[in-house]
């Protein structure tokens, strides 16, 4: 790790709370605003959609490939989802991860849903699993990175590979 590694972090935060703030003045929820405007996948950077669930990358990142498997419908809790929904959600999780083995050449992953505000959930009545992509020895590609022109340029290049992997 460099030695401005703290002023780094300083700018991707800013960005994110403004955006933050953004998305939740007037648009509701982002991750109903996305499947309902499939036009706008490229935008929004969706990579695939089954029947009734979609994949989207996550636009804050916790490592090169963070994903986020979401459910159409606006429901917050698995015993919510229907069991054709929960299949979807599982089959698309398992397409990513594949995807991701072969694009970043992860070599692990945390798969994992935060349910409840209190278990870190940013958007808890919308439920959506996380998939983060791993290496053995990495560090945190946020704080490597750290720049947010250099991490959309990236994250832009990473989408129309994984399109390009899983595409219909
Ligand atoms: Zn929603």
């Amino acid at each position: 790790m460099g030695d401005g590694n703290a002023n780094l972090w300083a700018p991707w935060r800013m960005e994110y709370i403004r955006t933050l703030a953004e998305e939740h003045k007037d648009d509701g929820c982002f991750l109903c605003r996305y499947w309902q405007q499939p036009d706008r996948d490229r935008e929004s950077r969706v990579i695939t959609r089954s029947e009734s669930c979609y994949v989207v990358m996550n636009r804050f990142p916790y490592s090169n490939g963070h994903l986020l498997i979401a459910c159409g419908r606006h429901c917050g809790r698995f015993d919510e989802l229907t069991d054709d929904e929960h299949r979807q959600m599982t089959s698309l999780t398992r397409k990513m991860i594949l995807a991701l083995e072969e694009t970043v050449h992860a070599q692990g992953f945390n798969v994992g849903t935060n349910l409840g505000r209190c278990a870190g959930a940013g958007l808890p009545d919308h439920l959506h699993t996380h998939i983060v992509p791993r290496w053995s020895g990495d560090t945190n590609y946020m704080s490597v990175v750290g720049d947010v022109r250099v991490i959309n340029d990236s994250l832009d290049a990473l989408y129309e590979q994984l399109r390009g992997q899983v595409g219909d």
